[in-house]
């Protein structure tokens, strides 16, 4: 998140709260709830067996681990921030060696002062869809909740997804965000690439921070979605059996308003940032391992997979 939280504060306007708490519910075609988004799931015979996959939890702890100094990112190097040039570039070494070991070729987007890192799922169509997250942090915070737990949810979509043995019909594009600490630079450079290289983008989430649930209501905001697009999510949770309620609101400052501002369909994810249950340790040197609700971060994590699987399988926008 930007540093100044002031700069989050003060663009929440006109925030509504919309409890959408739908029941575990199978996730054959007649219950599916109006969404407007017809997913294929015929042709392949291709259905997601789980958004929760086994791996999830011990994943996501190793990756939080290793990303906020709790453990080794390479012998004998344990990080304190992801604020230095040589911290960031550990980290993009790190994250390219999970992508790659997942399958995937990593591209570098260069732009300057730093370095985004993408990683494709190729789709059948020329229609995009951006699942990002932020890796830098602030100076001398480990950044286990911001942004460690939003790199470890983006990189368990990009593993999962490229698990199933199906194929999409959008791309499926994970991009991992340099310099969003200080101004949304990384996210703003590759959003500026995209109206560049004339990209179809039919939509983009980034998630920022979700790793905090103290009154254990397991609910997550959803930030400046576009009309429509919430029910999406929500249609999303019950189509693949979740029971997470959503909260819309109308916070920008985190990465997805870099590709909101190129006029691009895009939402956040984050923890209750505005609801009154965001981590105390924002930007602080306390930001550690052992301050972030795992079990919170899987079931967030849950809702991006089972919206991403419906995303890549969805055959209209
Ligand atoms: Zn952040």
């Amino acid at each position: 998140m930007v540093s100044h939280t002031s700069s989050r504060a003060s663009q929440i306007v006109g925030m509504t709260v919309l409890m959408l708490g739908l029941g575990a519910c199978d996730s054959e075609q007649s219950s599916e709830p109006d969404s407007g988004l017809s997913v294929d799931s015929g042709a392949e015979d291709c259905q997601l067996d789980t958004a929760s996959p086994t791996w999830l939890g011990s994943m996501q702890r190793e990756v939080v681990g290793k990303l906020s100094g709790e453990e080794e990112i390479a012998p004998g190097v344990q990080l304190s921030d992801r604020a230095t040039v040589s911290n960031r570039q550990r980290t993009r070494d790190y994250l390219s060696a999970e992508l790659e070991v997942i399958g995937y070729v990593v591209e570098r987007h260069d732009y300057g002062s730093g370095t985004n890192l993408v990683a494709s799922l190729a789709g059948s169509t020329d229609g995009v869809y951006v699942v990002g997250a932020h890796f830098d942090s602030v100076p001398g915070s480990p950044g286990a909740n911001d942004n460690a737990t939003g790199v470890a949810a983006v990189l368990a979509s990009a593993r999962l997804m490229r698990e199933q043995a199906c194929s999409f019909t959008a791309e499926l594009r994970f991009v991992f965000f340099d310099e969003e600490e200080i101004g949304l630079v990384g996210s703003r450079a590759y959003a500026a690439k995209l109206v560049q290289d004339g990209t179809r983008v039919l939509g983009v989430t980034t998630v920022d921070q979700l790793g905090w649930d103290e009154d254990g209501d397991w609910q997550i905001e959803i930030e400046l979605a576009i009309p429509g697009e919430i029910d999406r999510v929500a249609a999303s949770i019950a189509r693949h059996g979740l029971s997470v309620s959503l909260l819309p609101t109308n916070t920008a400052g985190s990465d997805h308003t870099a590709f909101r501002e190129q006029g691009f369909p895009a939402l956040g994810i984050t923890e209750e940032f505005v609801n009154g249950d965001t981590t105390p340790h924002y930007h602080l040197g306390s930001d550690v391992f052992d301050t972030v609700n795992f079990d919170y971060l899987a079931s967030g994590s849950a809702v991006l997979n089972a919206y991403v699987w419906d995303l890549g399988r969805s055959a209209d926008r």
